[in-house]
This record gives C-alpha cells, structure tokens and sequence, in this order.
C-alpha cells in the first residue's frame, strides 16, 4: 500500500492532547507533515495523575525544545521515591537510580506540563482543535479516511487525513472504533486531588500500601502536594461512593500517610477515572491508524512511567513513520517491532509487581525485603524502565 501523497505533504490527524499526541504532534510537525491535534477538552485542564514526571523525561522535553519551560513552571525537583508499608516500614529508589542525564524527577501538574507541550506544538505549526471529541471514523476500504468530531458548539464534522494516531489514552476512542472492542468493566479506580498543609519535606515522592490498592504522594507547583490514589473497583463500591470516607479508613490506615495527610486541606473535589486493565494492546487496528502513549500500552502507576512511555512511545511512532514513509506496512511492521522490544519486558515486570502491590500483608513483606538490598532495589527500579534493547532485566 503506497502511503506517498504526490498532490501535497501527507497529513496526519491525531485525537487527544495529552503527553503521547502533543510530543507526536511536535515530531511530525517536525519531519515536514501537516499535523491537526484535536482535544476533547480546554487547556489548561486537571487531569487525573501522580503527576511524577521521571527522570528520563526531561531528556525527551530537551529533544522537544520545552525543558526550560517545564523546569521553570514552579514543580518539585524530586530527588527519591520511598515505598512505606502500611506499618511504615520503608524502601528508598533515588532518582538518579534510573540513570537518565537528570538525577531529579520532576512533581509538576499535569494542568502546567500538557499546556506546555500543547503551546510547543502550536509553535511548531500544528492546527489545534480544542473542545473537540472525535466519535467516529470514515472509512474508504481498510483504510481510514477521516474522523468524524463533535465540536463543543454541537455540530459534527469530519477531519480527513493520510495517517491517524490514536493518542487518547486509555479511552482508545479511535482504536476501539476501527477494532469493534469493547469497553472492560473496571477493575480499579483512580483518585486524585491536590493538598495544602502537608508534613511531607519537598524533593520526595512517597507511596503507601493500604488494603485494597496504594497512593502517591508529592509537591507540585504553587507548594501545593498531589495526591493520587489506586483502589480495587470493589472497595471504592462498598463505600457508596464516599471518597473522603474511604481515604479515612483506608489510605490513612497507613502510618507514614496519615503523618503526612493527616492535618491536610484538600484544593479541590476529587477527580476519578476507571481504570480496566494494564499491558500492550492492538497497535495498528487499521492499515493507517496507529494506537500510541497509553492507547498503545498501559503500564502501573507505581512505576512512575507512564508519560515516560507515552513520550517515548510518540518517538518510536515518529520515528517508523519517517522511515516507512512511502509504506504502510514497513511504518506498521517497525513500530509493532520497536514498540515490543522495548516496552514488552518492563510490562511483563510490572504484572508480576502488581500482584503485589494489591496485597497489603505480601507488600508489607516486600517492601521490607528489597529494603534491605540495595542491589535489589536498584534492579528492580532499572527493570521498570529496560527493554530488550538494553540487553535483558532482572528476572524476565
Ligand atoms: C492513578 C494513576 C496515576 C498515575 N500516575 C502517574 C505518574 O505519577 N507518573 C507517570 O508518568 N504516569 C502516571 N500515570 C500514567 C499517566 O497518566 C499516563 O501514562 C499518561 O497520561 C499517558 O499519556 P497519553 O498521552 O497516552 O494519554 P492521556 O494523558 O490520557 O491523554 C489523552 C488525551 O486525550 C484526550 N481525549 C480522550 N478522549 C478523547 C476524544 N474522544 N477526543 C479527543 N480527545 C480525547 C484527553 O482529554 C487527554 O487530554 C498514572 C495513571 C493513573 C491511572
């Protein structure tokens, strides 16, 4: 299938606005293509997240010409990541662990962080359609021809392209139409909000185990803290609905949680987001449609890298387009090849991780045992990130 457009430079249309299409916005826009983004919501917008920006991201913000922008937005330069056991035993994973150029991570919102990378694409040259939700696909054979949108104002309209990416997280709300899959009833719910009056010092980032799920904790800009928290769709169930109830009895069940969120004043009502399931997923569910960030794979909050491989992951689809630019099928074989090597071992670490994390007494013991060994702890902190590339991880 012949991908070059001779009448014009190819067009690509990416839905979604967060970290994985906005950086994939600035790459093609970069490469000579004529890139539209299109954004269910407003920028600046909360979003639900721990908002712990890893290390290896601010390589990635440097190549996409925000780093400065992103540093001097007000965040937390984060120097360690410390696990407590819901009796407060703890285990540290310094920043520099991960061994990117940076030794901090970075706490910045997500409000500051999408902004920055939306406004860098616009630069670029980047049509932006915010307010915009994409519903549908128009299809000319196998291949998509154009997405079909709601605009805020209620009318609908179609956007036509050469090449699509799904960028809109784990609503995959392109993928799922050209694959006919359906939605998964949730397993977990997310929460989210920020905090003042925290007796947490800056530079950390904190996670606690409490019975059915974990949280995170650290500062963002303006001295405020974000908290986040992951919890089995059952628990939040047997608590109607009450969140401030449920993080009462259960996140502050946790010793180091309640020293540090006990006296703390909630900024806002809480976000929530359903979350179904974790892992890869279809990557190219149509002959010109590329699934990306977490509409590609979904890795554990506890990682900490998510937008880590929601930016990468916009690299390697960058980079496949480039290179299979006159192919759909060399840019669809490259990035389903890239995409595995380097995401499917730390994927497969992390379910095992997961198991886990979900069982307070197991977490409680493993925190203690990798707590004892640094080696450990520095393997399973670097297995998160590696892929086969970078010559085998620990134990998969
Ligand atoms: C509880 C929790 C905590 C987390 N904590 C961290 C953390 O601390 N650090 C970390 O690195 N990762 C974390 N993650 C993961 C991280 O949030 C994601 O990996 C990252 O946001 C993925 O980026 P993305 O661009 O693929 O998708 P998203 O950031 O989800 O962006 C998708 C965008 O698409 C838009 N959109 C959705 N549907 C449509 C539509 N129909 N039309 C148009 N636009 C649409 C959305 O509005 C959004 O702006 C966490 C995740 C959860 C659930």
């Amino acid at each position: 299938m012949n991908l070059t457009v001779e009448r014009r430079t190819r067009k690509a249309v990416i839905a979604g606005a967060g970290p994985a299409g906005s950086s994939l916005a600035i790459r093609l826009a970069r490469s000579g293509l004529e890139v539209t983004l299109i954004e269910r919501s407003f920028f600046p917008r909360r979003k639900l997240c721990g908002e712990f920006i890893s290390p290896e991201c601010l390589e990635h913000f440097k190549d996409l010409g925000v780093l400065a922008d992103m540093m001097s937005a007000g965040g937390d330069r984060i120097a360690e990541t410390v696990f407590f056991s819901m009796k407060g035993r703890s285990a540290s994973v310094p920043s520099d662990w991960f061994g990117a150029a940076s030794k901090s991570a970075l706490g910045l919102s997500r409000a500051e962080m999408d902004l920055r990378l939306l406004e860098k694409a616009r630069c670029e040259g980047v049509e932006i359609i915010e307010g915009a939700a994409v519903n549908g696909i128009v299809r000319e054979e196998d291949l998509v021809k154009a997405v079909t949108v709601r605009l805020e104002s209620g009318e609908r309209v179609e956007v036509e392209g050469d090449i699509f990416a799904d960028a809109t997280g784990r609503a995959r709300a392109l993928a799922r139409h050209a694959s006919g899959e359906e939605a998964s009833r949730p397993r977990l719910v997310g929460f989210k909000s920020h905090f003042s009056g925290v007796e947490m010092p800056s530079g950390r980032c904190e996670i606690y185990f409490f019975p059915g799920g974990y949280g995170g904790l650290n500062y963002v800009e303006d001295g405020l803290a974000n908290h986040c928290f992951l919890v089995r769709a059952d628990v939040v169930r047997s608590f109607g609905g009450d969140t401030d109830s449920m993080v009462d009895e259960l996140v502050l069940s946790n010793i180091r949680a309640r020293q540090t969120l006990g006296n703390a004043k909630k900024q806002f009502d809480w976000l929530a987001v359903a979350v179904d399931g974790f892992g890869p997923k279809e990557l190219v569910p149509a002959p010109n449609l590329f699934a990306v960030g977490d509409a590609g794979a979904f890795i554990d909050p506890f990682t900490g890298s998510g937008m880590l491989m929601a930016l990468e992951s916009s690299d390697l689809l960058a980079k496949a387009l480039v290179r299979g630019a006159s192919s759909l099928e060399t840019a669809a074989e490259g990035y389903r090849a890239d995409h595995r090597s380097k995401f499917a071992r730390r994927l497969r670490l992390c379910a095992v991780m997961r198991r886990i994390a979900y069982l307070p007494m197991f977490a409680g013991a493993a925190v203690s045992a990798v707590g004892l060994s640094s080696t450990a702890r520095k393997l399973l902190a670097r297995s998160t990130r590696k892929g086969a590339e970078a010559g085998g991880s620990w134990f998969l």
